[in-house]
C-alpha cells in the first residue's frame, strides 16, 4: 500500500510514499513548499490519501 501526499491548497499530488514517513520528511524535500503552487505546507494544510490499496 502506497500513500499519496495531496496538497490541500491546489490539490496536487505532493509525494507518494511507499511507506509511511513523518511529514517532515516530505516536505522538506521541497524545501517546505508545494512544488506545484508554492503555498507553504504546514501538516494541517496537506492531506494524505491511500492510494491503490
Ligand atoms: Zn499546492
Amino acid at each position: 500500500m502506497s500513500v499519496e501526499v495531496v496538497c490541500g491548497k491546489c490539490g496536487e499530488r505532493i509525494a507518494l510514499m511507499k511507506m509511511l514517513k513523518p511529514l517532515r520528511d516530505v516536505t522538506s524535500k521541497h524545501g517546505g513548499r508545494c512544488p506545484h503552487c508554492g503555498q507553504r505546507l504546514s501538516p494541517s494544510e496537506f492531506s494524505l490519501d491511500a492510494a491503490g490499496a
